[in-house]
């Protein structure tokens, strides 16, 4: 692999670390240890000392299908984030769709990707109703960051891109589409680290053509215009062109298209990549092609990507058109657009001071891993959800897995229903409505 070169190739000194300044909740609050939402699930179990300026529990996101709250963990006093997915077994879909969502979690082991630390244990199956799973508590993303008045330099973007498509090479190798990549999405510490969340729209890909996908997936400005217009089937390529308007996002600071409707999203598209040609739109439905085929064909302007900043040089520009190709077939591929120039600095950056996988021993040259962007060691496997056909028989498989997953050297975790905060914490049951999954448009 080019790239990282070695030893000798230091990473400029650049600070990457300090300054992102980032949502740390200083609101005070009668919050102490006993106050907590969690708690050891151990009768006679004494947490270690806490420090007493511990942080109040509190909300801090809303995913597509649950909430996620900033808690301490009272075996160590770190900061966790506490997620809910509630209501988990309405329907069949639903509770396989959380069951898939908790596997993938366990499944994950990449630095990049969000994954499990723990499972609380579940009540007696009679009770079983709802999920709580604690990962990694990183305080920002990518959103806020890109809202905010923070700086962006060049090496910030590099860094950040290079590990956007670091792990989701790794997902799409185990076969996943997240289907959801949206800047809210890449949570990012106070170090730069990137990790990929929320995988409740994430499945496995589809190798069968003929076989329909659900179109209500993707926010709306990073929706591939293959689901746009309405294709029945499509592949990770989706999450490909989410992360070219990402990129283009982040070089302009503001969102790439943001138009009010589907039918916009769209024509913001083609006034940038042109009109496609037939071939190109050979996915869309009848309908939406027809659309297309009725407005005044639009020559391509994609010098207007340079204007997005003074970081959009040629190398990026070069990079950003490949990811944004109205033909999903022929937009780049993750492990493509890992071998483009314009990502060897971030690469290069990323591992000389920020990864886990790379070290530097006390008196010597830093020691490079093997794989800088390392596969998945096997497809994550779906075929569980096929014998599943009843929600009592996925209420008695998931109350299996989650046994299974705990930690026999930890002491176990449970909700502590007296903690201060546990009544918001319980009421905090509904998505927040612009964050629901979008409805799909209807071409006729
Ligand atoms: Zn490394």
């Amino acid at each position: 692999m080019a790239a990282v070169g070695g030893p000798t190739r230091q990473a400029r000194g650049v600070s990457m670390s300090v300054s992102m300044s980032l949502v740390q909740g200083g609101a005070a609050g009668a919050a102490g240890p006993q106050g907590a939402i969690l708690a050891a699930a151990a009768p006679y179990y004494q947490p270690p000392a806490v420090p007493q300026d511990v942080q109040p529990d509190r909300p801090i996101g809303y995913g597509a299908f649950g909430v996620v709250w900033a808690v301490t963990d009272p075996r160590d006093g770190r900061r966790v984030a506490l997620k809910k997915l509630p209501n988990v077994f309405q329907s069949l879909v639903s509770s396989k769709r959380v069951f898939r969502e908790l596997k993938m979690l366990c499944f994950f082991k990449h630095d990049n990707v969000l994954s499990a630390l723990d499972i609380l244990q579940p009540p007696h199956l009679d009770f079983f109703q709802e999920i709580y799973v604690i990962t990694e508590l990183l305080q920002s993303d990518l959103h806020k960051i890109i809202v905010s008045p923070q700086h962006l330099s060049a090496d910030h973007i590099k860094v950040f891109l290079y590990q956007i498509l670091r792990g989701l090479k790794y997902l799409h190798s185990a076969r996943i589409l997240h289907r959801d990549i949206k800047p809210g999405n890449l949570l990012v510490n106070s170090n730069c680290v990137l990790k990929i969340c929320d995988f409740g729209l994430a499945r496995v890909e589809e190798p069968d053509q003929s076989k329909h996908m659900t179109q209500e997936v993707v926010t709306q400005y990073y929706r591939a215009p293959e689901i746009l217009m309405g294709a029945r089937h499509y592949s990770a390529a989706v999450d490909v062109w989410s992360v070219g308007c990402i990129f283009g996002e982040l070089l302009g600071r503001r969102i790439l298209f943001q138009a009010q409707s589907p039918v916009q999203q769209l024509e913001l598209i083609t006034e940038l990549l042109g009109t496609p040609t037939l071939e190109d739109m050979r996915h869309a439905c009848e309908g939406a092609r027809t659309h297309m085929l009725r407005r005044a064909p639009k020559p391509p302007s994609l010098s207007a990507l340079y204007t997005l900043s003074t970081h959009a040089t040629h190398e990026a520009v070069h990079l950003l058109c490949q990811m944004l190709v109205f033909d999903p077939d022929k937009r780049i591929s993750v492990i493509d657009a890992l071998a483009h120039p314009y990502v060897d600095e971030g690469r290069l950056r990323y591992h000389s001071c920020m990864c886990k996988c790379c070290y530097t021993p006390s008196a010597g040259m830093r020691q490079y891993a093997a794989e800088f962007e390392p596969s998945a060691p096997q497809p994550f496997d779906d075929l569980w959800e096929r014998k599943l056909t009843s929600v009592q028989q996925v209420k008695e498989e998931m109350h299996k897995f989650i046994a299974e997953q705990l930690q026999t050297n930890r002491v176990p975790l449970c909700i502590n229903p007296q903690s201060a905060a546990f009544k918001s914490f319980a009421s905090s049951t509904v998505a927040h409505p612009s964050e629901l999954p979008p409805s799909p448009h209807q071409w006729e």
